[in-house]
């Protein structure tokens, strides 16, 4: 028997600030089904760096709802790993460390702009308009008398200077994306109230772990560039990227906590059973042709990338049939 581990790492990487939903439950389960299929290690990373959204006790109630979908890994917060701690609030040394490789090498500088400007990229990727305003990098041009009179009114953000020149990707479900030079402006890497910005960790996590394969949501393939200008910045081999579909409420709108019906702990009190969730899930997706109940394990025969939807799914009005005897 071959023991040596597999060259495949994915990883679900969910922010424990409310518990999971079936929007969520998708991108867990077609993240799992990527490295299962292929033999690889699965890891659990919370990204809990914005302690007021992340109420404790969440991440345990997150992990409990992936177990009991059937969904498991091979390295986390509960269980450890050679990478660890998995868990975003107890790596600050880290981020730190790359914020200060960045300034040293003058890709970082800082932004003492309002803070309702800053409001709108502290919301980033969950923002209405994916990755916010485009920044039209005015902080940059300072000269350092200007910077010293901004900094004794004002604690300024940090902004990754992103290099003016396109980031192209091939995304193994959306597939060729291109996204115009300097994707999206500089962006903030550390927040004026301290908190390290998302694409800063999550870039410095996925080198850190190994990570090869990256599977989760759409709502951030636009984030996806400037992350390709971190892994560049730091000198390092990007994951491959696949981002599958979004789940849409009856109304339209992303699945979010506001849709009470939809969250998992709504569905079991109901009776759903875990295969039939994740059995309609892969079918919602595109990766079967009927919605059985079929539980994780069942659904790795049918991981194809090519048959995920390319575009976000919109609850069906008798979507609850399925899933609720
Ligand atoms: N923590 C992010 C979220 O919950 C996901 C980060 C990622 O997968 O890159 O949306």
């Amino acid at each position: 028997m071959n023991n040596r581990p597999s060259p495949i790492r994915g990883r679900f990487a969910p922010t424990p600030s409310g518990r999971l939903h079936l929007g969520n439950a998708l991108t867990a389960l077609l993240a799992w089904l990527q490295v299962r299929a292929a033999g690889g290690a699965m890891i659990l990373r919370m990204e809990d760096l914005d302690a007021p959204r992340c109420k404790p006790g969440t991440a345990a109630q997150v992990m409990e709802e992936m177990a009991w979908l059937g969904l498991d890994w091979d390295e986390g917060p509960d269980v450890g790993g050679p990478c660890g701690p998995y868990e975003q609030s107890a790596r600050l040394a880290l981020y730190e460390e790359a914020l200060e490789r960045l300034g040293r090498e003058d890709r970082i500088y800082p932004c003492y702009c309002s803070r309702a400007e800053l409001q709108s990229i502290a919301s980033a990727p969950h923002g209405l308009t994916g990755e916010g305003p485009v920044y039209d990098g005015r902080c940059r041009r300072l000269t350092a008398e200007e910077r010293r009179e901004r900094e004794a009114v004002k604690t300024p953000s940090l902004r990754f200077a992103m290099p003016v020149k396109p980031f192209p990707f091939a995304d193994g479900v959306a597939g060729p994306q291109s996204f115009g030079p300097g994707a999206g402006g500089d962006f903030v890497v550390k927040r004026a109230d301290g908190i390290v910005g998302y694409q800063l960790a999550v870039v410095v996590d996925d080198i850190a772990m190994g990570v090869t394969d990256v599977f989760r949501g759409w709502d951030l393939l636009d984030s996806t560039p400037r992350q390709l200008a971190l892994f560049e910045a730091f000198g390092e081999p990007p994951p491959r990227y696949a981002h599958g579909p979004l789940l849409l409420g009856l109304d339209g709108s992303r699945l979010s906590k506001r849709h009470g019906s939809v969250g998992l702990s709504a569905l079991r009190e109901r009776g759903a059973k875990p295969e039939k969730v994740t059995g309609w899930l892969a079918w919602t997706a595109g990766l079967t042709d009927e919605p059985e109940p079929l539980a994780p394990r069942e659904l790795i025969r049918f991981w194809d990338p090519r048959r995920i939807a390319r575009e976000a799914v919109r609850l069906p009005a008798d979507w609850t049939n399925f899933i609720i005897d």
